[in-house]
């Protein structure tokens, strides 16, 4: 689960980094109000969209000449006239997609005059089963060509979970971002901070970019990015509260609330597989004979037939969904409960799109005969291969 920029911010505030004072506002009649509570005389004006690379992105409604969706202004009136025109439009960025999103919520905070932009971030480092700062002087906007073009850059700093951020860590982080002064005693707080944040909260992912040295020579969290673990969220109300569903794709929300492991993806054959392995290897073969799955979905061991038709309903929700590829190996779910699920979604939902189903295992029998019996157009498939091929060839 991500959450916005504003929020992680007051999540980090309470754990002690420091952050800049800022007022969220959904309306263009709330800004200046906002920015009067704020010191001046620079306002930042940021959108707050799910989405990084903000600054350098586009308004769709604005051309190209109009400026992105992080703005300075100088005065109260600017900050107005930049969250007038920015609130209610599309932001493009690069990581959203052609599609951009629509900004409905701006955070106004105080200016910071910024000396260095640093790259930092505390990420799960598999390869060695702790959690590590990521760290870099080449912070802003570009890290993702500072980590293609000169890797050299970015230095991990795996932390100990037994001793937690030591001294010695800080340290470390310190003169690989070459910090002195006030910025210096500010790290022995701030980094230990973030990662008390970070396993405290079950993040997967804690993005500082940048992390600013100020001209005053003290440290600040400029931007912050946030996404928790989904599988711990049951133990955090707090952060769970802090969820905007209007961020999430509508197919991902509705399976959620029934618990299934759903991923809308961009292609055009939709998949219900039991198993994260077999659905793994039901896209890959889907790729593998040229055409694209439209989603990941895992209906999992025991699923009842309400949950099976549930995934169906989501699945054939999805206007780009031309096909779709039923893929259960029966172990401890069962073909039948399967099939009835199938049966009962389409009676409901109708089917206009060509559907391959392969069964395989705990009461197969059973499950053809429910399918065959319901009177539904459906193709038959011996196995995975035959599957894959049925569906890209009746989609092409
Ligand atoms: P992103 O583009 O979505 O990553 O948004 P950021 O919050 O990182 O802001 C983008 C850029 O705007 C930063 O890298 C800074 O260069 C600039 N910026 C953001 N806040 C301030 C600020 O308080 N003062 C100044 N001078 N620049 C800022
Ligand atoms: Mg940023």
């Amino acid at each position: 689960m991500n959450i916005h920029e504003y929020q992680a911010k007051q999540v980090l505030k309470g754990f002690g980094a420091p952050v800049a004072s800022g007022v969220a506002i959904t309306s263009a009649s709330e800004a200046e109000a906002a920015a009067r509570q704020l010191p001046g005389p620079l306002y930042v004006v940021k959108s707050q969209i799910h989405a990084g690379g903000r600054g350098k992105g586009k308004f769709k409604e604005l051309g190209t000449d109009a400026k992105g969706g992080v703005r300075l202004a100088k005065s109260v009136e600017e900050a107005v006239a930049h969250a007038t025109e920015m609130l209610g439009n599309t932001l493009v960025t690069a990581q959203t997609g052609d599609a951009g999103k629509q900004v409905n919520r701006l955070y106004i905070e105080d200016g910071a005059d910024i000396a260095r932009e640093l790259y930092c971030s505390l990420l799960v480092d598999r390869s060695v089963g702790r959690v590590a700062f990521v760290v870099s002087t080449e912070g802003g906007m570009d890290i993702e060509a500072v980590a293609h073009d000169t890797p050299e850059k970015i230095i991990t700093v795996a932390i100990d979970p037994a001793a937690g951020v030591t001294d010695a860590d800080v340290a470390k982080i310190s003169d690989a971002y070459g910090l002195d002064g006030a910025a210096r005693e500010d790290a022995k707080s701030l980094f230990p901070a973030l990662y008390k944040a970070f396993t405290d909260k079950d993040m997967a992912l804690l993005e500082v970019n940048p992390l600013i040295v100020m001209t005053d020579g003290h440290l600040r969290v400029l931007d912050a990015k946030v996404s928790f673990d989904g599988n711990a969220l049951f133990r955090h109300d707090d952060m769970k509260a802090l969820r905007d569903e209007t961020e999430e794709d509508a197919k991902e929300i509705e399976a959620s609330a029934w618990d299934l492991a759903y991923v809308a993806l961009d292609g055009n054959i939709g998949c219900m597989v039991n198993g994260a392995g077999l659905a793994m290897a039901t896209m890959d073969i889907i790729k593998l004979y040229g055409k694209e799955p439209a989603n990941f979905c895992d209906v999992g061991g025991g699923a009842s037939k309400e949950k099976v038709a549930a995934a169906f309903k989501i699945i054939t929700a999805d206007p780009a969904v031309q096909g779709i590829l039923v893929n259960i190996f029966g172990g401890i779910m069962r073909c039948d409960v399967i099939a009835e699920g199938v049966v009962a979604a389409v009676k409901e939902v109708g089917l206009k799109v060509p559907l391959v189903v392969r069964l395989e295992g705990t009461n197969v029998d059973l499950g053809k005969r429910i399918l065959n019996e319901s009177g539904l157009a459906i193709t038959a498939a011996d196995d995975l291969d035959d599957a894959a091929q049925k569906i890209v060839a009746a989609v092409k």
